[in-house]
């Protein structure tokens, strides 16, 4: 096996956010003159060349079912392995929950620091990776450099645009990986409810506060995401307090990055904004005036929610017949 030297290593179990690592990861190597390797475990068909049609220059696919469900040892063996063959100054890992926990390890592992949730990455003459990333609730931007090779650092989704594909060369490698006994294994797997899933990736969310008085008032919500193609989501009470839906949105939850955010009887505490802010769209339905949320909406309609969203969803799917 051919071992490079200095790359960029990219690396996502999520396909899209992958794409836009690529992309930063090709101006990173670009910059600093090496490869841009990826790497790719369990890919489906097609998958390797589409990363370098991408921008990788190596993408390494490890083809193990034994992989298919995540834990964390095996992969973090895997990413270990590929660091050993890429030899990369620079480690770029998306910011999924599975991706952070990751990072944390292989960091770990190399000895090494990792800057987490980069919505801005470059090089400076050092060839030293910085980055640029919102603290305290995403109330302030911490500007940060990494002393330490190989620099790390996580990316959340849509903080960079996906290259158009092209045709380019590429070498695609598949690598062996001794996986040891795990210490934990996967019992059960169970699916999301339908409405909790992507969060992350939904370019529509329409989601519930405390506004809603009752469970079965979230129809209204679910009538208007029919119509808008939307996503559903919600604040932490309405999720971890009464157990309406399973995951929620914000500093503890899901950060979310749609075009269009519909927050619906929710407040704008800190904790739920620090979810949302990366919205290019906000509107909020709210009946108090002076309630956060309107202060960073885009639109507000100051209004009980269960008059607005049956008008609002009559309106909608009057207009888009
Ligand atoms: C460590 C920590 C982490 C947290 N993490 C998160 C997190 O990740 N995400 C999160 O969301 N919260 C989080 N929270 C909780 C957070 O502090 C707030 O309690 C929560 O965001 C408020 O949720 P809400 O907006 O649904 O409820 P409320 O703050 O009660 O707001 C309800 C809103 O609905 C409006 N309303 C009421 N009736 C109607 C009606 N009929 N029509 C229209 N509007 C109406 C009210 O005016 C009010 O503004 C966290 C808290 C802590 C301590």
């Amino acid at each position: 096996m051919s071992v490079t030297q200095g790359t960029v290593l990219a690396y996502s179990e999520n396909h899209e956010i992958m794409l836009q690592l690529l992309a930063k990861g090709r101006e990173l190597a670009d910059k600093v003159g090496v490869d841009l390797c990826a790497l790719t475990v369990n890919p489906s068909d097609g998958r390797p060349g589409e990363l370098v049609e991408h921008g990788a220059d190596k993408v390494y696919v490890v083809d193990d079912p034994s992989m298919e469900n995540f834990r964390v040892e095996p992969y973090r063996s895997v990413v270990l392995e590929a660091v050993n063959i890429a030899q990369p100054d620079i480690i770029l890992i998306g910011a999924t929950k599975r991706g952070k926990e990751l990072a944390a390890r292989v960091a770990s592992a190399l000895d090494t620091g990792c800057m987490t949730e980069c919505f801005q990455l470059d090089v400076d003459d050092e060839g030293r990776l910085k980055a640029e990333r919102l603290t305290y609730g995403g109330s302030t931007i911490a500007h940060e450099v990494s002393n330490r090779k190989p620099h790390m650092a996580t990316v959340p989704s849509r903080a960079f645009n996906k290259l158009e594909p092209s045709q380019r060369a590429g070498e695609i490698v598949e690598i062996k990986v001794e996986i040891s006994d795990p210490r934990v294994n996967v019992v059960e797997t169970r699916e999301k409810s339908k409405g909790d899933v992507n969060l992350e990736d939904a370019s529509i969310i329409v989601s519930a506060g405390r506004g809603f008085k009752a469970e079965e008032d979230l129809k209204l919500l679910k009538e208007l995401a029919e119509v808008l193609g939307a996503n559903i989501g919600c604040t932490r009470p309405i999720a971890a307090d009464l157990g309406w839906m399973e995951e929620w949105i914000g500093i503890s939850g899901h950060k979310v990055s749609p075009k269009l955010y519909v927050a619906c009887g929710v407040s704008g505490t800190i904790q739920h904004a620090a979810g949302i802010r990366d919205s290019q769209i906000i509107v909020s339905i709210n009946n108090e005036e002076t309630s956060n949320i309107h202060g960073f909406s885009d639109y507000s309609i100051v209004g009980d929610l269960y008059t607005v969203l049956p008008a609002l969803t009559k309106a909608l799917k009057e207009k888009l017949k």
